[in-house]
């Protein structure tokens, strides 16, 4: 089976081949590092770190490169109005940055160039296109010549003769087309600069994609990523700038991840739904917000709201405690009966189909929101094994149980979401205070103290001291954790919180 995927620039799926057999190299527009990341950003960062992953679990060796705007306009600005300097707002901003990212559980790219360190590389590329007659000086600026390049706007498919006319002119008289833009930047009074041929200045935004992508992937790379608010003027810019520097085609597959809304509206300060990232993380894991944004396709726009982040914790608890109830299956002593043969058919059958949906739904343009699906289906089917009977399971049932644990495992962990991952927040911490008290626990995971609390139940009961088997019952229950007897013994619930 092949992988296929939607490319902006052809407008069609196609099938995915590699420059080179077994490799991918991927780029992706990274964050200007003057504000918090928003979850507008965290969606399109999400989206290509699944891709990575997914790639990588399809046996790819996938080097993954993302830039780091920290110099720029808004920087500078922020700088002003933080009455701070544009280097202390990157490097607060950076971090933040890198900080929310490894709190999302977005791997780390391969390389992760900063504009600041490619000065060099960037002057070099604008020295190539002057060359080239792609590029003009006037003063202590440059400009790239956008008639001078005969390929612009075939990314966004617009008529660049309309948007020429729609173009204001007097943005900058000193452009020989109002289409033109800054590849280098005269420095004005008080800004960062760093010297150049043509005097102290910093470079244009646009460049640095053109510049790293080229520095650490080579020319005609495999895949360009990047939100879809980005593909005018700023990719149409950089194919400009990378084809008129290298005479070679540049990205070979676009890939445009959709917008976010808040509460079906756009997200914005003044309507006051604006939200970051890390607020969101205070309040939910990152496995519930990842659930959450990879169940609407990455092309399609994505309504983000309170009420479906809650959606989402409910449907990973339903994850979390099957999986927890498959483990707790294993302490159990098998059968010889068990389940009918034709309940285990069915249960194996769901188990293969699963498998089966999910490389396929991820292989048509990475539909995490199929994917998902086919591991919901798999979920019911355990759950309604488990349920079936009251008798207890027997060696094949136990195996059976096994191989869904690993296919959602390990599905799951494609797609980057944590199977675990929750669990410690899905625990109150007072639990621990509990198996402190009715079980001797003397760890401080919740985890470890429910597990402890379990345990000592099931003592109590063998000794037939009812009293202390309840007290802990009762205890758990007060944390809306529910302890149910089965003919395998105890298995727990957590309450899905409203
Ligand atoms: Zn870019």
């Amino acid at each position: 089976m092949t992988i296929r995927l939607y490319n902006t620039l052809t407008r069609r799926k196609e099938e995915f081949e590699p420059r080179e057999e077994g490799a991918v190299a991927m780029y992706v527009c990274g964050p200007t590092v003057y504000n918090h990341v928003h979850i507008g950003n965290a969606r399109t960062f999400l989206t290509f770190d699944v891709i990575r992953r997914y790639l990588e679990w399809r046996g790819f060796d996938v080097t993954y490169v993302q830039n780091i705007t920290d110099i720029d306009d808004k920087i500078i600005a922020r700088a002003a109005e933080e009455g701070s300097s544009a280097e202390e707002v990157a490097r607060v901003y950076t971090e933040a940055f890198l900080d929310a990212m490894r709190e999302l559980g977005v791997a780390k790219p391969t390389a992760q160039p900063r504009a600041t360190e490619t000065i060099p590389e960037m002057i070099e590329m604008t020295e190539r296109l002057i060359e080239r007659e792609h590029a003009y000086v006037v003063g202590g600026d440059v400009y790239f010549s956008v008639r001078s390049f005969a390929g612009y706007g075939r990314l966004s498919g617009r008529d660049i003769e309309e948007v020429r006319s729609g173009a204001r002119v007097d943005v900058d008289e000193r452009k020989s087309d109002p289409l033109d833009f800054a590849l280098w930047k005269a420095a004005k009074p008080g800004e960062p600069h760093w010297p150049s041929p043509w005097g102290e200045g910093r470079p244009g935004w646009h460049l640095e994609c053109s510049v790293m992508s080229e520095k650490e992937l080579g020319v005609s790379f495999d895949i360009h990523g990047g939100a879809s608010d980005l593909i005018f003027p700023h990719h149409e810019n950089e194919i400009a700038q990378s084809e008129a520097a290298t005479g070679q085609p540049f990205a070979r597959y676009w890939l445009h991840g959709g917008l976010l809304q808040v509460n079906a509206e756009k997200m914005s300060k003044s309507l006051g739904n604006f939200m970051l990232l890390r607020d969101v993380l205070d309040r939910y894991p990152a496995p519930v917000v990842r659930l959450l944004m990879l169940q609407t396709h990455y092309r399609s726009p994505l309504d983000f709201s309170l009420d479906r982040l809650d959606e989402a914790r409910a449907a990973y608890e339903r994850i979390e405690t099957l999986i927890r109830n498959i483990r707790w299956t294993r302490g159990t002593t098998p059968t010889m009966e068990g389940r009918s043969e034709e309940e285990r058919e069915r249960l194996t059958a769901a188990i293969s189909g699963a498998q089966d949906s999910f490389v396929a739904e991820m292989d048509d343009d990475f539909n995490t929101a199929g994917a998902l699906g086919a591991l919901f289906e798999l979920v019911r089917a355990a759950n309604t094994f488990m349920t079936a009977s009251d008798s207890a399971l027997a060696t094949a049932d136990l195996v059976a149980l096994s191989d869904v644990e690993d296919v959602l495992v390990e599905s799951l962990g494609a797609l980057g979401v944590e199977i675990g991952g929750a669990r410690q927040q899905g625990y109150p911490p007072e639990v621990v205070e509990l198996a402190r008290e009715l079980a001797g626990y003397r760890g401080d995971d919740p985890a470890g103290a429910v597990d402890a609390l379990l345990a000592a139940r099931a003592v109590a009961r063998t000794e037939r001291n009812w009293a202390a088997a309840d007290a802990v019952r009762d205890g758990l229950a007060r944390f809306g954790i529910s302890v149910e007897d089965t003919a395998q013994g105890a298995r727990i619930t957590l309450a899905p919180r409203s």
